[in-house]
């Protein structure tokens, strides 16, 4: 069983790295993906395992970079910035218990593959970059792959997305130093956020923020690495 599973991705890798990969190879490496760094972990939400299937994660990382899409690690994205790994987007996009009908507010677009994963589940997806040029190519690769209903907008998301708030989740996808207060605003009643904790230059904790009305509460989840959460003055 292991051999074949090695042999079926080393096929697949082959391909990919040769520029022969198709659909289908792609869809074989990301049910290898789905399998062993998210069922073999602790990702048991279906809905979140049948976003995490659909959506083409070689379409969000740049064309030298697509025969490693699948792999269980970050890639960078150019501006000193990744996409995150395969595990982390299915680890946040479970702890906010994603459903039809939510509306979520992503901070950090990059690629834009945490804000395709969202829009594979959600109704309403708003996203905000900082690096213009991040902004553009997320947005090209969420039209090109079908998510053109994510609304992407290119600001410092430290002061969120008030004209669309309150938001049912917020998913923050640097790390900040602390949580920034106007995003605790925009989180609607019985909301939940998502957001890593803790000096950019050292391991973070990822921390769940819940609002009950006025009571606000933070759990620190684990440890993790993320891009630093930069401000527009930076
Ligand atoms: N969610 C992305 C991961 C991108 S890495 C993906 O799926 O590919 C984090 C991103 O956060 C970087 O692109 C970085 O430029 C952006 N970022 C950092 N600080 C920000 C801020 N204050 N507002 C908006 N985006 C920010």
């Amino acid at each position: 069983m292991l051999r074949k599973t090695l042999a079926f991705l080393l096929v697949g890798l082959f391909a990919a790295v040769h520029g022969g990969a198709d659909d289908g190879q792609f869809a074989r490496l990301r049910e290898e993906m789905v399998r062993r760094q998210l069922e073999g972990r602790d990702i048991t939400d279906p809905v979140v395992l049948d976003a995490m299937q659909s959506v083409p994660r070689h379409e969000f990382v740049r064309p030298q970079n697509r025969a490693q899409a699948y792999q269980d690690s970050p890639i960078p994205i150019g501006h000193g910035q990744t996409i995150s790994q395969p595990y982390i987007v299915a680890l946040m996009t479970q702890l906010i218990e994603p459903r039809p009908g939510m509306r979520a507010l992503e901070i950090g677009t990059g690629s834009g593959y945490q804000a395709a994963v969202l829009a594979e589940i959600l109704d309403e997806v708003y996203t905000i970059e900082i690096v213009e040029p991040l902004a553009e190519w997320g947005e090209a690769n969420l039209r090109r792959s079908g998510y053109g209903h994510v609304n992407v907008k290119h600001a410092d998301g430290y002061y969120g997305w008030e004209e669309h708030a309150p938001f049912d989740a917020i998913v923050v996808t640097a790390a900040a130093g602390s949580i920034p207060p106007p995003l605790i605003d925009q989180l609607a009643d019985g909301g939940v956020m998502v957001i890593p904790v803790g000096s950019p230059f050292r391991t973070q904790m990822l921390t769940l923020v819940r609002r009950d009305g006025e009571r606000v509460t933070t759990e620190s989840l684990l440890p993790v690495r993320f891009v630093p959460f930069v401000r527009a003055s930076d």
